[in-house]
């Protein structure tokens, strides 16, 4: 059912990546500018993330011997350093996730670029590299997004949804790999309910939440997908959710062929077997459009 699944490093059936966006509490001092400070309980609600829920994510991490790649937007780099430092400590990649969480969308070329090089230099200064990976904050993917990564030398974006494996975005600029996934994969519809975030769903209990996750690994599992979760520590990390996350990676385990890996790390594989000739991954072109596709009356109507 997928035509062109990657060859997954040692035979592994699919790869797979929990990705977590510690976004923190920089959506509220975006959303509520004027009175963000004083939303004490929503602010209580997304500091649970970095404060209580990363030290029991990595603490998982460390028994399972795994390392994944945690987004983060810069702000939250300067506010959390014991969470930073233990994600660090532990060998686990950082990602660029914005500067504090803004709309590329809706900020205009210049002004995105300004956002993604601040936040490439907080990045710099806290891990000592350049940051080879961004997810757009809530998959705000703008016009310029790929030409401004391959410009500021990124190895690879996990914003998209246009695939079930890694592909390549081409454009004017140059190439950049493509680590999609898509709605199913976020916890927000699942666990999300929040007031002070605008956001409004029905919570699902923690076993059902779990499920939609796992019917996604299942189906990647046998058609040799590449399953990236795009979670949150204030949402997944709490604690009747992490308890079912801890199975769904026990039943991985047991299943086994499953290649848990960093995004970085995914990204170079594939550019890898594209070198070697072993690979050939699907190209897609970008922008999709150049001008508004809107159609127009016929002049006799
Ligand atoms: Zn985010």
């Amino acid at each position: 059912m997928i035509t062109n699944p990657p060859p997954w490093p040692n035979g592994a059936r699919c790869a797979v990546a929990i990705t977590f966006d510690m976004d923190a509490d920089s959506l509220i001092h975006l959303d509520h500018k004027a009175d963000g400070i004083n939303r004490i309980s929503g602010l209580s609600m997304l500091r649970y993330g970095p404060e209580i829920s990363i030290p029991r994510i990595l603490d998982t991490y460390r028994r399972l011997g795994i390392k994944q790649t945690f987004f983060i937007p810069a702000w939250c780099i300067e506010n959390y350093p014991r969470a930073i430092d233990a994600i660090l400590e532990a060998g686990h990649e950082i990602g660029h996730h914005g500067y504090i969480h803004e709309n590329p969308r809706a900020a205009g070329r210049d002004e995105e670029e300004y956002w993604l090089y601040r936040g490439i230099d907080v990045i710099k200064k806290a891990t000592g590299k350049k940051p080879r990976g961004w997810r757009a904050p809530l998959y705000n993917f703008s016009y310029f997004s790929a030409d401004l990564l391959i410009k500021a030398g990124f190895r690879y974006d996990a914003s998209l949804m246009g695939d079930d494996v890694p592909y390549i975005l081409q454009t004017n600029e140059g190439e950049i790999v493509e680590l999609p996934s898509h709605w199913g994969m976020d916890d927000w519809p699942q666990y999300v309910h929040a007031m002070d975030l605008d956001y409004l769903m029905p919570i699902s209990s923690a076993s059902r939440g779990m499920d939609v996750f796992r019917e996604e690994f299942e189906a990647m599992w046998e058609h040799r997908g590449l399953w990236i979760a795009v979670w949150h520590p204030f949402a997944t990390g709490r604690l009747a959710r992490w308890r079912q996350a801890e199975r769904l990676f026990q039943h991985m385990l047991e299943k086994g062929g499953v290649w848990f890996a960093r995004l970085e790390d995914i990204a170079a594989h594939i550019q890898s077997c594209r070198s070697s000739g072993e690979y050939t991954a699907r190209v897609d072109t970008l922008p999709y459009y150049d001008k508004p596709e809107l159609p127009t009356k016929s002049p006799e109507i």
